[in-house]
């Protein structure tokens, strides 16, 4: 039996078990139980505040964890980092008051930062050599500078709207961050063989996110300049049609392309373009 520590609430929670639903695995899930057993595969998740996973995970209380990348870094526990998710994007950056001029990351030399992410800051200066007084503080950070408690800020962005609120500007993007699979360093074999099945479904449902499948008929004669328009991950699918000179071909797209391809494949004579949605890609 593997356990999975997740957040029990915030930003991760949801697409964390979303994607262990999508992945085939059932939880019975009731916010106030700290432990669930799933009914169908070897796991049992515990529910967590984020900044405990990595360690959890780390001591092995917990075999796997999902959490932000910057948490993993920040708490800096030995973790084996198994997976991006491509969920919880967002990446941490420097901002300061949108009125003052910036020269570059030599700005913050002999200036105060406040930040939830004191690890990673300190991080980032000391590679620069740059000697910054960094103010942990655990919550509202954006309102430091207006406050007088700090010049700068170090927080996490997404899309950049709460600084602008507060009269800030981000100057130096520090790094990126998406939720990440975790695992206890040297996990035995045989949850190791778990593992592997788990990170493959993980694999499969984060293939399909974004793409379409589509099924569309071509005269003969345009299956080469049809191909190009919707190349195959393999080798093309293609189907011979009852009405003789035509065929069918099968191909995966990615969503944000159905139209333009669409378009482009009735402009070469194509017919009834079905597009389905994507539900897993198990390759
Ligand atoms: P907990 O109660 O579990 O400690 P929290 O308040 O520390 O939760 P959340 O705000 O739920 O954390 O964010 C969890 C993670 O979501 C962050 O560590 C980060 O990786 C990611 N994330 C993505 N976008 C954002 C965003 N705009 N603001 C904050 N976190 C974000
Ligand atoms: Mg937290």
């Amino acid at each position: 039996m593997l356990r999975i520590a997740l957040q029990s609430k915030g930003r991760l929670n949801e697409k964390s078990l979303e994607l262990l639903r999508e992945a085939g695995i059932s939880i019975e899930e009731n916010s106030r139980r700290l432990l669930s057993k799933a009914s169908n595969f070897p796991v049992e998740v515990l529910y967590l505040r984020d900044d405990d996973i990595p360690q959890t995970v780390s001591c092995g209380i917990a075999d796997l964890g999902i959490v932000g990348f910057n948490e993993v870094e920040e708490r800096a526990y030995p973790v084996d980092v198994l997976q991006h998710l491509g969920f919880g994007k967002c990446r941490l950056s420097l901002a300061i008051p949108k009125y003052i001029e910036y020269t570059g990351p030599d700005f913050f030399e002999g200036k105060k930062v406040a930040t939830s992410y004191p690890g990673i800051l300190r991080k980032y200066f000391d590679g620069r050599g740059i000697s910054c007084e960094i103010r942990e503080i655990a919550g509202s950070v954006e309102i430091s500078p207006s406050i007088g408690l700090a010049d700068g800020i170090f927080d996490i962005v997404s899309s950049g709207g709460t600084l602008v609120q507060n009269g800030l500007t981000e100057v130096e993007k520090v790094m990126d961050s998406d939720a990440v699979l975790v695992g206890t360093p040297g996990l035995d074999e045989e949850k190791m063989k778990t593992v592997r099945i788990l990170m493959s479904r993980f694999t499969s449902v984060l293939r399909s996110r974004g793409k379409k499948y589509i099924l569309v008929n071509v005269p003969n004669d345009r299956i080469t300049e049809a191909l190009e328009i919707i190349p195959s991950m393999k080798s093309p699918t293609l189907l011979p049609l009852a009405d003789k000179g035509w065929s069918a071909i099968h191909a995966v797209v990615d969503e944000s392309e159905v139209w333009e391809k669409a378009d482009r494949l009735k402009q070469i004579g194509a017919e009834d373009i079905v597009v389905l949605s994507m539900e897993k890609l198990i390759i």
